[in-house]
Formats: C-alpha cells, sequence, structure tokens
C-alpha cells in the first residue's frame, strides 16, 4: 500500500531509491558528499540505491575511497536499522526466505510471517 504524498519530490524521489524511507538517513550524507565533489569536478555516478537481502546497497561508478568506505559504513549499520521506519531492527527471514530488516511494527504492518531471525538462520546453517 502505497501512501499519496504531496511535498515536493526530494532527490531520493528523483533519482528513484529502491529502498524505505528508514535507511535515508544513511544514504543522504554519501549523497550529499558525492554531489559535493562532483561539484568540485568530480564525475561520481550513482547508479543503484536499493534493498537486497535486507541489507542497504548503493552502487557508484568512478567513487574515490572515501565515498566507498562511507558505502560500505551505511550497508553495515543498515541490518540494525528498520528499512521502513528507521527503528532498531533486526534482520529476519520471512516466507519464501526473503530477508528483510524492519521492525516488529512494520513487519506487521507489511503482514510478513518472520520465520526466524538472520542470527537463527546461520546458527542453524553452521
Ligand atoms: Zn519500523
Amino acid at each position: 500500500m502505497m501512501k499519496v504524498q504531496h511535498e515536493p519530490p526530494t532527490p531520493f524521489e528523483l533519482f528513484g531509491v529502491d529502498a524505505g524511507k528508514g535507511w535515508r538517513p544513511l544514504i543522504e550524507p554519501i549523497y550529499q558528499r558525492i554531489q559535493q565533489l562532483n561539484a568540485e569536478g568530480a564525475n561520481i555516478e550513482v547508479s543503484q540505491i536499493k534493498e537486497k537481502f535486507g541489507m542497504l546497497r548503493i552502487y557508484v561508478h568512478n567513487a574515490p575511497d572515501e565515498i566507498h568506505e562511507m558505502i560500505l559504513g551505511a550497508e553495515r549499520q543498515s541490518i540494525h536499522i528498520c528499512e521502513d521506519c528507521g527503528e532498531p531492527a533486526k534482520r529476519v527471514v520471512g516466507e519464501h526466505k526473503w530477508i528483510y530488516t524492519l521492525c516488529p511494527k512494520c513487519l506487521e504492518k507489511r503482514g510478513i510471517k518472520v520465520i526466524e531471525t538472520i542470527e537463527e538462520a546461520n546458527t542453524r546453517r553452521g
């Protein structure tokens, strides 16, 4: 279900970020730094920002190490932050083995039945 919004589109919306709002605070500083570097003559391209296996993924081209380090940090943090609302969350496995990082409230809102946490899944596998 989509909530209709009447605010002007943010750079994220214009850009087409395929991840929930809860992760925006992770993406924003990276996006701003990229814009800053590009204004100074860099040619960094953001090819994709999305959720994959319950983790934020940011794909860039022509980026310096500094940006790659920022991205790595954000991706690592994302597995502890609810993708939808930004509250603390755990990575969980739902039906059909889909992986989400959502807080209990947002899991319920999306109607996701949790099978186990990632930790449980990893323990079982190991
Ligand atoms: Zn949430």
